[in-house]
């Protein structure tokens, strides 16, 4: 997700640095919609709004900086929590990964254990 090109480096650092301080508040998302209260002065309502790439379609904030229409750092806040976010998701999906590998190795050890049990009875037939 390459949002950080929306915002010149002066709002991204602060917007990191708010990030980092633990500034936003309440980060739910619907779908690929993205809410927070960021933490500043006072309390501001952030969305950001993604595409099905990840990429932003649009971004709201009730600052008078956003008001001005520009991407402030509150913005920058929301992504990074975002991105921490995603992040987390990511690993939990590689370690479901991980356990699905593992049933289907289980899986095919089970069904080796059946062919060798049948071979067994075969012989037994045979006597
Ligand atoms: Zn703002």
């Amino acid at each position: 997700m390459d949002w950080k090109k929306y915002f010149n480096s002066t709002i991204l650092s602060r917007g990191r640095q708010y990030y980092h301080e633990g500034r936003v508040k309440r980060l739910t998302h619907r779908d690929h919609e993205w809410f927070a209260a960021v933490k500043g002065s006072r309390s501001y309502n952030v969305i950001a709004r993604m595409g099905e790439d990840g990429d932003i379609e649009g971004m709201e904030c009730s600052c008078l900086y956003a008001y001005s229409g520009q991407n402030c750092k509150h913005m920058a806040a929301l992504l990074y929590a975002v991105e921490a976010d995603q992040k987390e998701n990511d690993v939990q999906t590689e370690s479901e990964l991980a356990q699905q590998r593992m049933d289907k190795e289980d899986k095919v050890i089970f069904s080796i254990w059946r062919m060798r049990s049948s071979a067994v009875r075969w012989a037994v037939c045979l006597h």
